[in-house]
């Protein structure tokens, strides 16, 4: 076999693959088409572009699942989490860096790499023979996203994503929420009970069309157009089309009994759908929306049963270039038609820096391993690397499947730790403990 790893992108995932495999002995070549093609995005010729914010996010490792994602690159020797450090800026609890410096000392690192040799220029088709990474990104360049497409199918490659907000089930209150299926369709009791209701009065449906509608929103970038198709409209965009159109969408009261109230017909109902196979994440059907941050806690929170939601990921619409990988890749990150060629980043279907550089790290040890001859396992399911890429590789539902930032939904329970919010603490510091022993056990085997 070739001994030689292939990487195409220089961004937050293929620098680390690119590090990784070369700490670990391979022969790397790295191929980024910038300075030479540009994105709409990145802003210069350096690797490791930060193209927005300048954080990283929280790098609490006790209480919060990035910074546990932190902690264990930082345990793995991860290039983006040194550098992130060293060049790090007070910002309370979160790791925000300054960006130039932080992307000029990850280049420097890999430019000088005995390892790592660089190859500009654009990759304009998915590569027949050796091994390969693909980690092009969310702006994935034109030809070879076509390529790649080519490959998967075009149903399996996305080019915006349409995400709806996600929130923890046991943030829901029940006593005011539902299980039921509409028309109690399905075989089996978990069919028929398999969408979480939240009913809404006439009042209340009018307050929350006003706050949709009065809500800050955010623009799509300069060259990032948005072509909206029918299945996926931000909801404020349809009810701008007028006041009723929620109600007759995705709102619509139809098929549906309040158990908590059977004689009394909701006017309108907001239906959540089971997100994983924990059944920890729900995701609010239909939800997709351009508001920003803060404005989706306000307006959500106003939907009877979610007054106290706790939100895993909140919605957006971006143009970002990803796999179905639950139906495309297999654990060890490979095209299952075509093994030679690995994926990481966000084009795998993570959402977010950290998240990205996560997968890259581990994409470059996984083949870096195969290409060594060892076998090198998926890493534990408890460990917050594990429960993401089995997300993307299995746990995420393949029909429904959108970008997804690391979050505690994704992780197994602990077995007797009381549940909603009380038992938080002690059940976040429960799952970094576990996911910590897990991970210093995975990297003893590499
Ligand atoms: C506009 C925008 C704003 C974002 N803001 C944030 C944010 O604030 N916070 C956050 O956490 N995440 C943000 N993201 C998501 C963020 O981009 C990614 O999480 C992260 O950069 C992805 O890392 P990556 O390595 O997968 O891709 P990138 O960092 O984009 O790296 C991909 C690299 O591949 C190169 N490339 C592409 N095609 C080819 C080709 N055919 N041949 C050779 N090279 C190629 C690109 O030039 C690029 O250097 C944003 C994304 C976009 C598009």
């Amino acid at each position: 076999m070739e001994n030689t790893l292939h990487i195409i992108g220089g961004g937050l995932a293929g620098s680390e693959a690119a590090f990784q495999a070369a700490e670990a002995g391979v022969q790397v070549v790295l191929h980024e088409m910038r300075p030479k093609v540009e994105t709409f995005a990145h802003q210069g010729g350096d690797f490791a572009e930060m193209v927005c914010s300048n954080s990283f996010r929280s790098d609490d490792h006790e209480q919060n699942a990035v910074g546990l994602l932190h902690w264990e690159m930082r345990e793995a020797n991860g290039l983006i989490m040194r550098m992130a450090t060293e060049h790090r800026l007070p910002a309370g609890g979160a790791l925000a860096v300054d960006r130039d410096a932080f992307s000029a000392s990850v280049s420097e690192v890999i430019r000088n790499h005995p390892n790592i040799r660089i190859e500009e220029g654009e990759i304009t088709e998915l590569p027949t023979e050796g091994n390969w990474i693909i980690a092009t990104g969310p702006l994935t360049s034109g030809a070879l996203g076509e390529s790649i497409a080519c490959e998967t199918g075009a149903d399996s490659l996305a080019f915006f994503d349409a995400i709806a907000p996600i929130v923890y089930f046991d943030s829901v209150n029940m006593d005011v929420a539902w299980m039921q299926s509409r028309y109690d369709k399905g075989e089996t009791e978990e069919e028929q009970k398999a969408y979480l209701n939240c009913p809404m009065t006439k009042d209340q449906y009018e307050a929350f069309i006003d706050a949709l509608l009065a809500a800050d929103k955010t623009e799509f970038h300069e060259g990032e157009t948005a072509k909206y198709f029918d299945g996926c409209l931000p909801i404020e965009v349809m009810a701008e089309r007028g006041r009723e159109t929620l109600r007759f969408g995705p709102m619509k009261p139809v098929g549906l009994t309040n158990e908590h109230d059977p004689e009394n017909k909701a006017y309108a109902v907001v239906q959540l759908r089971r997100d994983n196979t924990l059944g920890t994440l729900y995701n609010i059907v239909g939800f997709q929306t351009k508001m920003k941050y803060g404005a989706q806690q306000d307006v959500f929170r106003m939907i009877p049963g979610l007054e106290d939601a706790s939100f895993a990921r909140l919605g957006g619409i971006h143009r970002n270039t990803f796999l179905n990988s639950p139906t495309l890749l297999d654990d060890q990150m490979r095209l299952k038609s075509r093994p030679n060629l690995r994926f990481a980043g966000q084009i795998t279907g993570v959402e977010g820096y950290v998240e990205s550089a996560a997968m890259g790290l581990l994409a470059g040890r996984l083949a870096a391993a195969e290409i060594q001859g060892k076998t090198l396992e998926t890493p534990p399911l408890n460990s917050a690397m594990g429960a993401l890429i089995h997300h993307i590789t299995g746990g995420a539902d393949a029909k429904t499947f959108q970008p997804m930032n690391v979050n505690f939904g994704l992780f197994q329970p602990v077995d007797g730790l009381k549940g909603g919010r009380r038992g938080r603490k002690d059940r976040y510091k429960a799952y970094t403990d576990r996911a910590k022993a897990a991970w210093i056990d995975w990297l003893s085997q590499g």
